[in-house]
This record gives C-alpha cells, sequence and structure tokens, in this order.
C-alpha cells in the first residue's frame, strides 16, 4: 500500500470534556485503537499502537507476527485491511476505520430482527469461506470481533486466535472465548475448521436470543456446552432452529463440515441471500439504522487521553514488522 506512516495525523475530539484531545475508539489488553486521518485524501484509519516491551512481557512475539503475517495476506471486503509500522517504542498497525461501531455495542440494546443477523452473519459467512480457502481457521468469533463499516457491512477484526492448518490434520491448543468454544476444544480431542462453524451457530443465536451458554465462572460455562442443550424461544423461526441445530452438533455432523462445504450453510437459512450481490456490497444493510450520525467517532465511547511513553525495546524480536 501507499499509506506512510509519517502522513497519519490524530483526528481530535470537537467537542465535549476530552475536547482536542486525540480521538481513541477503544482500548484493548494490549493497547489502544486510535483514529487517524492523512492531510491529503481525508480518509479515517484506526491505528491499533501496542506496546514492544509489553508484548515481550507478556510473551506475546509468536501471536503478534503470526497477526501480522495473516493480515498482509488478506484481501476480502469482510475483513479489515491493515498496514503495519512500527518505531523503537511501539508496533501500529493501521486499519481501515469500521465507523459503524462494534456489533457488540448494538446487542448492548436489544436483540436483532432475523432479516438483520442474517445479513450480519451472511459477512461472516464470506469471510470464514475465504479464510477457509486460505486454510485458515479464525477460532474467535463473538459479537465483540464484529465491527460496522460506514454502510453497515460487518468485518472481522482481531486474528489473535487465528491458524492455519492443513486439511485433514487436528491441532490441540485450547484456545477461545469460553461461550463459544467448541466441545471437542474442550475435551482436548483435537479441532479444525468445524470448530468456526460451531461458534457461527452459537453467534446466531446470541444474536437473536442472547448467549446460549453463560456463567460468570468458565467451568460452569464449559458443562454447559458439553451437555450441549439449546433451550430455544418460542419466538425463534423454524428455519433459524434449523440452522442452528445443524451447525451445533458434533464436528463431523456439522453444516459447513461436511462434503459440500461452507455451500450447505449458503444454501441453507441464506436461500434468500444474494451472495453476488453482498460480495459487491450492493445490498442495502439493515443495520444502517443501528448506526448513529454525526463526528465520525460518535459510535464508540469516547476515552481520556493517555500521557504516558512505553519503555523503548530493542530485542529485535520485530525484525520482520
Ligand atoms: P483485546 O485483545 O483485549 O480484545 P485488543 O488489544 O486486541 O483487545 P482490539 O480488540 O483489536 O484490541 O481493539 C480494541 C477496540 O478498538 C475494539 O473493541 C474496537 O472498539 C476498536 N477498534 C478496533 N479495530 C477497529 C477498526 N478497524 N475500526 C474502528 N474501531 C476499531
Ligand atoms: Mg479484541
Amino acid at each position: 500500500s501507499t499509506l506512510k506512516f509519517k502522513d497519519l495525523i490524530p483526528v481530535l475530539y470537537q467537542e465535549g470534556r476530552f475536547q482536542g484531545d486525540p480521538v481513541t475508539l477503544g482500548v484493548g489488553g494490549f493497547g489502544r485503537v486510535q483514529l487517524m486521518t492523512t492531510v491529503n485524501h481525508g480518509k479515517y484509519y484506526a491505528m491499533k499502537r501496542v506496546s514492544k516491551k509489553q508484548i515481550v512481557v507478556k510473551r506475546q512475539e509468536e501471536h503478534m507476527l503470526f497477526e501480522k503475517k495473516i493480515l498482509k495476506a488478506i484481501q476480502c471486503d469482510f475483513i479489515v485491511l491493515y498496514a503495519a509500522f512500527k518505531d523503537t517504542r511501539y508496533i501500529y498497525m493501521v486499519m481501515e476505520f469500521c465507523g459503524g461501531g462494534e456489533i457488540w455495542t448494538k446487542l448492548k440494546e436489544g436483540r436483532f430482527d432475523e432479516h438483520v443477523v442474517v445479513f450480519c452473519t451472511a459477512c461472516v459467512v464470506e469471510a470464514y469461506a475465504y479464510l477457509h480457502k486460505k486454510n485458515i481457521m479464525y477460532r474467535d468469533l463473538k459479537p465483540e470481533n464484529l465491527m460496522l463499516d460506514m454502510k453497515g457491512y460487518v468485518k472481522l477484526v482481531d486474528f489473535g486466535f487465528a491458524k492455519e492448518l492443513i486439511r485433514g490434520e487436528k491441532t490441540y491448543s485450547f484456545v477461545g472465548t469460553p461461550e463459544y468454544m467448541a466441545p471437542e476444544i474442550i475435551k482436548n480431542q483435537g479441532h479444525d475448521f468445524a470448530v468456526d462453524f460451531w461458534s457461527l451457530g452459537i453467534l446466531i443465536f446470541e444474536l437473536l436470543v442472547g448467549p446460549p451458554f453463560s456463567s460468570s465462572e468458565p467451568q460452569k460455562i464449559y458443562s454447559k456446552i458439553l451437555d450441549g442443550e439449546l433451550k430455544f424461544p418460542p419466538y425463534l423461526s423454524e428455519a433459524a432452529k434449523s440452522i442452528i441445530s445443524k451447525l451445533c452438533p458434533r464436528p463431523g455432523q456439522r453444516l459447513g463440515n461436511t462434503k459440500n462445504g461452507i455451500k450447505d450453510v449458503r444454501h441453507h437459512w441464506y436461500s434468500s441471500m444474494n451472495w453476488h450481490k453482498l460480495r459487491m456490497c450492493q445490498l442495502d444493510a439493515p443495520t444502517i439504522r443501528l448506526i448513529r450520525k454525526g463526528p465520525c467517532y460518535i459510535n464508540f465511547d469516547k476515552f481520556p487521553q493517555d500521557h504516558t511513553l512505553a519503555e523503548e525495546e530493542f530485542s529485535g524480536w520485530d525484525r520482520d514488522f
């Protein structure tokens, strides 16, 4: 890409308590995400800044390098695009700005209608089709990792748990977010691409109803998942119940993971979806009414500025960044 680090300038809050301070879109486990723009073409970017020292302290070097490798190799409208920069203190990951905010925030205001969920999860199916074709499992599907762009299209962010896997092989790492983990991960039986279809079923359930397996204690979540009983409320349509049930049985029978692959998913609940138009971003997104109009940061919480400066880090783990 032609984007240069030195051309990026922070966007400032235009009013309120933080007027004049740089806009922070989110604060995560490793750093903060700032809203940036350029003088020339005025496009917006979300820039994740992570302390190199913190990465070393928390032993996340391999993770960061892999996340960067994956995101660099990706060209898909349903996954955030990305460029990487660094200096002596930080790694910077510059992404396209998803101005609509997080799905998770919108969900807190209530359940979504079925047609909204069809649209949102169809975007996820597109992202999955792309990733799985490249033999990458995503492994961290949840509303917190789905962002809306200004057109209301859903994009996957956060590739911290993604992994490349040879077809036919299994991996044994214990990863994911408890509520969304497939039984075979919990039982440590080895897992593969099928775990992404399980989590798709859980996502559909959560967006329509609320989380199916929840507790404040992970152990209790795991036993609920292993019991495997999904309680469908009466307002769910037969079609919705059917797709969730078919995405959430044992791995070998999971829709998307049998011989027809992801095609089966596309033809099931999504029978009225025009996949071609979706891919071309030519459909009117029903999510558009969830997006507030105003200053470009209006769909995000506001955060105070961070005046601290991370320590410099010279061990060289980020050579390839
Ligand atoms: P954690 O690992 O704790 O989830 P993190 O350090 O990986 O956090 P992210 O989850 O990637 O950080 O980002 C933190 C927040 O920044 C997100 O929840 C979201 O609100 C915002 N954000 C991230 N990427 C974008 C983007 N491309 N456009 C707009 N906002 C974004
Ligand atoms: Mg995150």
